[in-house]
């Protein structure tokens, strides 16, 4: 196999990696993503591009800003790992040729790069201020469904589909909960549904819920966390889509097998 293809894929996803780190700390900040140029959160400065090159600036700097010597957040080289391994991961099961958005017709390499960025940005973002955006979600919500029409990974229908059903049952969720759960949770599931189709939307929140009272549980058994404490749920299922994307059909596979024989 061709080695230089994979690297390339690898390096673009930490470089969107890097910009995703912009949207994490801009947006909840309502500061434009564009302007201005990235700078230390400390002191100010602006910093140049050489300072600004995914993972191995954080290594030269050993994790400090140049004039100031503030360490910068760890999160900076993590989310960038991230997108790269996830890049990387997605062209290896779905493949890009050249052009790249034909390959059999299509290629779903795009499609799935836009969503996982997305809810890297919602995760993280999630994770430390607790809410999750409409400028992400909502045009998400659009990208999906227009997709839906054009790509041949599911029929229209499933991405409407998906949408009401995973939005629905959320909104009756957080009517029963009063509150427990937000409304950005149920732009979130919509737009994972229409990206992705009901039955892998539904896998989505058996995963994230799944995934999410583990994580729950052991911090409260650690005393991390009480009883009452509200622990984000974008991450996880942010985390359930992701894994749905790659193992879903196996998954959904198995659960009918082991269901129904
Ligand atoms: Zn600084």
């Amino acid at each position: 196999m061709d080695i230089l293809l994979p690297i390339f894929i690898f390096l673009f996803g930490t470089a969107i990696g890097s910009f995703s780190n912009v949207c994490i700390y801009r947006l909840p900040r309502k500061v434009s993503i564009v302007t201005p140029s990235s700078r230390c959160p400390a002191c100010g400065k602006s910093i140049s591009p050489l300072d600004n090159i995914p993972i191995i600036s954080f290594i030269m700097l050993r994790g400090k800003c140049r004039f100031c010597r503030s360490p910068i957040s760890w999160q900076y080289p993590i989310v960038e790992i991230i997108t790269g391994l996830t890049y990387l991961l997605l062209y290896l099961k779905f493949h890009i040729s050249f052009p790249v958005l034909i390959h059999n017709g299509t290629s779903l390499f795009p499609v799935y790069a836009i969503l996982c960025t997305s809810l890297i940005i919602i995760a993280f973002i999630d994770l430390e201020h607790k809410i999750i955006p409409d400028v992400i979600t909502i045009p998400g919500i659009l990208i999906g469904l227009t997709v839906s029409f054009t790509m041949p990974h599911i029929t229209a229908l499933n991405s409407i589909k998906g949408l009401l059903i995973g939005g629905g049952l959320f909104y009756v969720a957080a009517v029963l909960s009063r509150g427990g759960m937000g409304g950005g949770d149920i732009k979130l599931i919509a737009m994972i549904g229409s990206f992705l189709g009901w039955k892998t939307t539904l896998l989505t929140i058996f995963l994230g819920s799944f995934i999410g009272s583990i994580v729950g549980i052991t911090l409260m058994v650690l005393k991390k966390k009480g009883r009452k404490d509200m622990i984000p749920f974008g991450p996880f299922l942010s985390l359930g889509a992701i894994i749905s994307i790659f193992f879903g059909r196996d998954l959904i596979y198995l659960w009918l097998t082991l269901t129904f024989g």
